[in-house]
């Protein structure tokens, strides 16, 4: 997308300000796709086939026509506010940033989400056959007639509660360490409106969200109660401590889903 086409979209009043900076990137099941400027642009990529296709040359000269109309409008909009881009010293931020880095990821809240997460691809590599029976005994049951409602909502429960899972898996560590990576300045600004509250309460939702799918697998597979125990009591000590390090953070008005722009 070339600058011109880029700033069109950017300044579309249409699309609510920051939105994508807090979801959970789901946009499958997202209601805001129509209003996010993130969406608008990859789909506006996804729409040719070519786009696809990494040995096409029309899909490397995309990237690098992209990246041209990036790095364009944003000397841009840096002139307009007065900001040398020379002046600033990318060596340095480059070395605080993997400082703080390093500091979040050996933090314990780091480390508890990596744990979760390992707990999680455990459970279901050892879960595999399990999911295979229970697929089997219901298309047994379907055929003998039994209860087909129950056994489709049955199917459709495991399904969510596995999809929501494995999508929040990993991203409640990502967030968690952005969180941690906090900017004063930024906290100064703002001690709820802050990114490291934003950043730590879409990992909460995460937590949430995890735990309710967490509790639907145990009532759906009441045999596997100790381990799926195991794994909520690490993800409520994992959501309570969160909340204890981010006091303010379920404050934090994430933009459309919290709170809707005026019009
Ligand atoms: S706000 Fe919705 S549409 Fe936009 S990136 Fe996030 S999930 Fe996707």
């Amino acid at each position: 997308m070339d600058k011109e086409n880029l700033k069109k979209l950017v300044q579309d009043p249409r699309f609510i300000s920051g939105i994508f900076n807090y979801c959970d990137r789901w946009c499958e099941r997202c209601l805001f796709t129509a209003r996010c400027l993130n969406f608008a642009m990859e789909n506006e990529e996804l729409d040719d086939p070519e786009n696809h296709n990494l040995e096409s040359e029309a899909f490397w000269e995309k990237i690098e026509k992209n990246l041209i109309g990036t790095i364009e409008l944003l000397r841009e909009i840096a002139e307009e506010q007065g900001i040398d881009l020379h002046s600033i010293d990318t060596a340095e931020i480059e070395q605080q940033e993997n400082r703080s880095q390093e500091e979040a990821e050996s933090h314990a809240l780091s480390q508890s989400a990596r744990r979760y997460s390992k707990m999680v691809d455990h459970w279901f590599k050892k879960n595999e056959l399990l999911f295979e029976q229970r697929q089997r005994d219901m298309i047994q049951e379907m055929e003998l007639g039994i209860e087909q409602a129950r056994l489709i909502n049955e199917a459709k429960n495991i399904i969510d509660a596995t999809e929501v899972i494995r999508w929040y898996q990993h991203q409640m560590r990502i967030k968690i360490m952005r969180a941690l990576q906090r900017d004063e300045t930024d906290i100064e600004e703002d001690a709820i409106q802050n990114d490291s509250n934003g950043s730590a309460k879409v990992a909460l939702i995460a937590m949430d969200r995890s735990i309710g799918a967490w509790g639907s697998l145990h009532e759906l597979f009441p045999e596997q109660t100790d381990n799926i125990l195991d794994i909520l009591l690490h993800l409520d000590r994992l959501r309570k401590k969160t909340e204890a390090t981010f006091p303010d953070a379920r404050r934090f008005k994430r933009p459309g889903f919290d709170v809707l722009p005026l019009e």
